[in-house]
């Protein structure tokens, strides 16, 4: 995936500014930065949701996590995936649904859920819809941390089997350092940082790793 020079305005307001960089295939990428850097916003130019300035070159199908569940509130939790999945992937959602430990949640309509359990309904959505690029904006900001741990391994798992191109957004620089090959720090709309790791996520949760610490250094460096 090759991004040249995008950006994106909102009148005066440069919300991507002059963005180039290549993202592997089949790799996982991180984006970082504070809250109004532009991290939604790369995804949803990624994605191809809003127009831009610059080149995107990406190919094959995309699946997109929002950062809000975006549940149909009249739909059970199964009926919300069945919604949006083809009929070939309906046979897998009880299946998922326990990986993303909502077992026995099927027929639980969105107000009878939490939010870090409405959260993992549309993260197996993300899953189940057929893909070659996942982009997920936020996907465990909502949830405990042993429950942000096992969805972290339940990802690299599926990444594995898959070897599919993921992007995801976090504020999390453990779950960046964790799960990704590569991470990349939006400051203001700028590409302040695009630190590298080394070998194959997922690394030990327990255990700070290069890229953590160079992530929280890029990330406190002031503009
Ligand atoms: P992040 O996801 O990093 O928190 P966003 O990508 O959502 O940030 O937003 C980047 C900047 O663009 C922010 O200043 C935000 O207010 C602005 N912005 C985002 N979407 C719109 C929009 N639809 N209209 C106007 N400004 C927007
Ligand atoms: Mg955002």
């Amino acid at each position: 995936m090759k991004l040249s020079h995008v950006t994106k305005r909102y009148g005066e307001l440069i919300a991507l500014d002059d963005i180039s960089a290549e993202i592997e295939e089949g790799k996982i990428c991180a984006v970082l930065g504070e809250s109004g850097a532009g991290k939604s916003t790369l995804l949803s130019a990624i994605a191809g949701m809003i127009p831009y300035e610059g080149s995107v070159e990406r190919t094959g199908a995309v699946s997109y996590l929002f950062q809000s569940p975006k549940l149909l509130p009249h739909l059970t939790a199964g009926d919300n995936l069945k919604f949006v999945l083809p009929k070939a992937q309906w046979k897998d959602i009880g299946q998922m649904l326990e990986k993303v430990g909502l077992a026995g949640k099927e027929n639980a309509r969105p107000r009878e859920l939490s939010g870090g359990e409405m959260q993992r309904v549309a993260i197996a959505r993300a899953f189940l819809f057929p893909h070659d690029v996942l982009l997920m904006d936020e996907p465990f900001s909502s949830l405990d941390l042993a429950l942000k741990k096992s969805l972290i391994d339940l990802t690299a798992s599926l990444w594995r089997e898959r070897r599919e191109t993921v992007v995801f957004v976090t504020h999390d620089v453990r779950e960046a350092a964790t799960l990704s090959h590569r991470a990349l720090v939006l400051k203001k709309g700028k590409l302040a940082a695009d630190l590298p790791a080394e070998g194959e996520p997922p690394r030990d949760f327990f255990v700070t790793s290069a890229l953590e610490t160079s992530l929280v250094r890029a990330l406190m460096t002031p503009d």
